[in-house]
């Protein structure tokens, strides 16, 4: 397709990477994003090898090696402090042919909108999107436009690309219904200094017990990220943002657990700290409708268990741009072959992540039988090692790669 008006809606992974392929095959690229500047929800988030191809194929080879943790080993340590499973990456790494790198959520979001915008790439601020529109309300295939909350309109557009994540707008258009988020556990997280008493530089270590999980994993530059989890009812009271209490309240929850955990506690800068409902939506009938198409959260919205999310946003980018820009049909075709290539596998994704929270986070006692099996499993089982491995690997494999 050529010569096309491209209008994206959201500035996060999924609209600036879209973004930034599309300027790139000389397309009419703006992104319009809701907030005065880009701010990253979240402190880092690992970029597994599916994901960390995109971004070599879109020139950041060298940034992600800077950027990125060594994460060499994956660990699973008891509530209790005893080890359970310690697994090797490097086989996982070489059968698919690239690592996994851990980065400042900042700093990709920033190095992603650095480059679009130097290369000549049009980002518009401050524009939060209310709807879209048909030009001709009664023609399927017409050219669409956005309405912005202060009344003004985006440019008229062959393309409508919603990146407007997980509460998106656009989706509300291309299904014609909203669809709500589905709660599923609290999450704090945020980034601090590497320190021998938290961890390895080169492991990522998870302590899981009592339907909870506390975590480190290594980002460049001498850090950590950590990210820890429990089922906490929806409406359960939060504490003041960047209070003492938020400390207090992971001290509480957290009781009993080994000193690398009250190590990582009392080091937490709480004023940084990070305390998010983790919600996913069910996966979605379709992916576009008319002009319209819908990439990342907007498209899946999945709980981070697997650490796909954002992976799957690169490789929506990487595939949406791809029939754009080489077959000649018609937009519509070029949206119909992107669903059929993409609408399995990221269901898969929700559905495997969806899985996994419960699995780690029960909150039933019938969810929380099956925990305890999982524990046993870890704690004894000579295969669960080989097991976890190979679903990280046949997860990775399946992307939109020879
Ligand atoms: P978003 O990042 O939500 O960006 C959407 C953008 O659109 C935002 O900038 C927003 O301001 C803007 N916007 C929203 N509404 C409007 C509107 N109406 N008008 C204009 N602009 C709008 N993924 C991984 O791959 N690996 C991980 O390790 C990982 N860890 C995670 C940990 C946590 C705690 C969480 C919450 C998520 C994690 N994810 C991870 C998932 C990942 O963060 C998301 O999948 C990814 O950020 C999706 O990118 P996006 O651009 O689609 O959506």
């Amino acid at each position: 397709m050529f010569d096309l008006d491209v209008v994206v809606i959201g500035g996060g992974i999924a609209g600036l990477s879209t973004a930034l392929f599309l300027k790139r095959f000389g397309y009419n690229v703006i992104v319009y994003e809701r907030a005065p500047e880009i701010l990253p929800v979240g402190a880092a988030i690992s970029v597994w090898s599916n994901g960390v191809k995109v971004m070599n194929r879109l020139g950041f080879g060298k940034e992600m090696i800077e950027l990125g943790g060594q994460m060499d080993r994956m660990i699973y340590r008891s509530s209790k402090g005893e080890s359970l499973v310690d697994m090797d990456l490097g086989p996982v790494y070489k059968e698919v042919g690239e690592r996994c790198y851990p980065v400042p959520r900042a700093e990709l979001q920033q190095m992603l909108m650095d480059k679009y915008v130097a290369e000549g790439g049009k980002l518009v601020l401050g524009r939060s999107c209310v709807s879209v529109h048909r030009v001709d309300e009664s023609d399927e295939d017409s050219k669409m436009y956005a309405v912005f909350d202060d009344g003004s309109k985006s440019m008229v557009c062959d393309v409508l690309v919603g990146a407007d994540g997980i509460r998106s707008q656009v989706r509300t258009h291309v299904l014609e219904k909203e669809m709500s988020p589905v709660y599923h556990y609290t999450n704090w997280n945020g980034l601090v200094k590497m320190d021998a008493k938290l961890g390895k530089p080169n492991e990522w270590v998870m302590h899981v017990g009592e339907g909870k999980r506390a975590s480190v994993m290594p980002v460049g530059n001498g850090r950590f990220y950590f990210f820890m989890g429990a089922p906490l009812p929806e409406d359960a009271p939060a504490p003041e943002r960047g209070s003492e209490a938020m400390r207090d309240e992971l001290k509480e929850i957290f009781k009993g657990w080994p000193a690398s955990v009250q190590h990582l506690i009392d080091a937490i800068d709480v004023t940084r700290l990070n305390r998010i409902p983790i919600c996913d939506v069910d996966p979605l009938p379709r992916l576009w409708r008319g002009r319209a198409v819908l990439v990342g959260d907007s498209a899946h919205s999945t709980t981070p268990t697997l650490g796909q999310g954002g992976c799957q946003a690169l490789e929506d980018a990487e595939v949406l741009s791809s029939f754009l820009t080489t077959t000649n049909v018609g937009v519509q075709d070029v949206f119909a072959r992107y669903e059929q290539h993409r609408k399995d596998r990221v269901h898969t994704m929700v559905l495997k992540a969806r899985e996994r929270t419960a699995q780690i986070y029960p909150r039933d006692a019938e969810g929380e039988k099956a925990t305890q099996q999982w524990y046993e499993e870890l704690r004894s089982s000579k295969d669960i090692g080989s097991n976890i491995l190979g679903g990280i690997t046949a997860n990775l494999k399946q992307g939109p790669w020879p």
